[in-house]
């Protein structure tokens, strides 16, 4: 048994997290498993990318963006393989710190900050990117009004067109991120910005997500370093110190493959942009899905199976809830299905086209159409590969369902025997919790006259 083939340890962990109750017939008919050893290898792989193309003590930080995998666990077992956060809410922010990621390790770049996240990540020495003038010209008071340790930026948008998908492509003529570098003056409003602000230092860029190619990614490396070079050219010294690359490295949710590799594309880097790697600017990265997308899956019992006009069904406990993208935008996000049965054993057999349904009220909740498939049955499970990033720890909580437990798992060789380790990342979601975050504390709160002490309206006989 090959533990060092991340297959071998998901077929284990998927048998395993049966028969140890993470998913069962009636409480937890889903679960999101992570591979522990995955993520580890993804973080050393961007690393051991990055310094191979580095200078000597070239400064290098990589960041997680929080959002691809906002689960506290997560974002420690990060730390401890030396990366830090990039978030982009107050609420990733809070994550962040209670991971135990340092300040000086995270990132700020949310689009629309308030003033009152701007005075904290200044007060906390946090990086920060200002994504528009508007916020550039808050920033300049609060820098004027107290001293900070923040390295403070400009997010800009080089505006060198998007890749497959409309909605991960942030370099777009009229994207809504950064400062456009290519409108008319624009990029001369830029540069006097940096020459009139000391305190300015950073350039940042996130060119785009999955479906866009690497040569334009680096592309866009290439012209926010450009810009650095002018900048500091008309500044006459080198005020811009470090360029932050954004993230963005797509996936390959076709196969088992990890394809692009972190090494591709920092060897491309290094190719389009020679500048980048002599040791002048510290570097930030930014990635995300690419970090953890392969070492998680969804796991999820098959609760009917059905035919409707000749097609199969089968009637899962994953869909919308947890696969929000691949059910809204089934041809840019398709997921591969793996079947497997009540033990968790990998089925096989004729494979037909089955849709594969999710446990929303609406006909459109499918993470699959038409997927070829063994004959599935009642009691079986599905696996949606590829899901650590973005899937279970972004749930939708359409028909109040609950956001399923996320279990880390490790597999050890004892003898000739494997054993599966789970650890708990996030405990199931129970349904008082679902009651109360949906107002269940406020009951009265809509009726016309509020009677905390009155008579239950549920229960109109008078008490004694
Ligand atoms: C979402 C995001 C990332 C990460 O993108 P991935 O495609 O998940 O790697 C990095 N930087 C910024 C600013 C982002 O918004």
């Amino acid at each position: 048994m090959d533990l060092d083939h991340a297959p071998t340890r998901r077929a284990l962990a998927v048998a395993g997290a049966i028969d140890q109750g993470l998913v069962t017939t009636d409480q937890r008919p889903v679960a999101g498993l992570l591979d522990v050893r995955s993520i580890r290898e993804a973080a050393r792989a961007l690393r051991a990318a990055f310094a191979e193309q580095a200078a000597p003590r070239q400064h290098i930080l990589h960041t997680f963006a929080v959002k691809a995998g906002s689960l506290v666990p997560v974002l420690r077992l990060l730390a401890e393989e030396g990366l830090g956060c990039e978030a982009a809410s107050p609420g990733e922010l809070a994550l962040a710190r209670a991971a135990g990621v340092r300040p000086e390790h995270t990132v700020l770049d949310s689009p629309a900050k308030t003033r009152a996240e701007l005075r904290e990540a200044l007060a906390l020495g946090i990086a920060l990117n200002a994504d528009n003038a508007q916020e550039l010209a808050r920033l300049d008071t609060l820098v004027a009004s107290a001293p900070t340790r923040s390295p403070l930026g400009l997010r800009v948008n080089p505006q060198i067109g998007g890749g497959a998908i409309g909605a991960m492509s942030t370099a777009t003529d009229t994207s809504k991120f950064g400062f456009p570098l290519r409108d008319p003056g624009a990029r001369a409003a830029v540069v006097r910005a940096f020459v009139d602000r000391p305190w300015l230092t950073r350039l940042h860029a996130h060119v785009g997500s999955q479906g866009c190619p690497l040569e334009l990614m680096a592309q866009g490396v290439r012209e926010t370093y450009e810009l650095a070079e002018e900048i500091n050219r008309a500044v006459g010294a080198p005020r811009v110190d470090t360029l932050d690359l954004g993230g963005g490295l797509p996936v390959n949710f076709g196969s088992d493959e990890v394809t692009p590799t972190f090494q591709e594309y920092a060897r491309l880097l290094a190719r389009t942009v020679p500048g980048l790697f002599d040791g002048r600017y510290a570097l930030v990265t930014e990635f995300g899905r690419s970090l953890l997308a392969k070492a998680g899956l969804v796991l999820a019992r098959v609760e009917y199976v059905k035919s409707a006009g000749g097609r199969p069904i089968a009637l899962t406990h994953a869909g919308a809830q947890l696969a929000v993208r691949t059910v809204f935008a089934p041809g840019s996000w398709p997921l591969r299905v793996a079947p497997y049965g009540p033990d968790g054993e990998a089925k096989s057999g004729p494979a037909t086209a089955w849709d594969v349904a999710g446990p929303c009220c609406f006909a459109g909740d499918l993470v699959a159409t038409g997927h070829p498939l063994p004959a599935l049955d009642e009691g079986d499970y599905v696996g949606l590969l590829d899901t650590g990033a973005y899937y279970f720890s972004t749930p939708f909580g359409y028909n109040s369902l609950p956001r399923p437990g996320v279990y880390g798992f490790t597999v050890e060789q004892h003898g000739g025997r494997s054993e599966v380790r789970f650890a708990t990342v996030r405990e199931p979601q129970g349904l008082d919790s679902i009651v109360a975050e949906s107002g269940g504390a406020a009951r009265d709160a809509l009726l016309h006259r509020p009677a905390p002490d009155g008579p239950d309206p549920e229960d109109p006989a008078p008490r004694p």
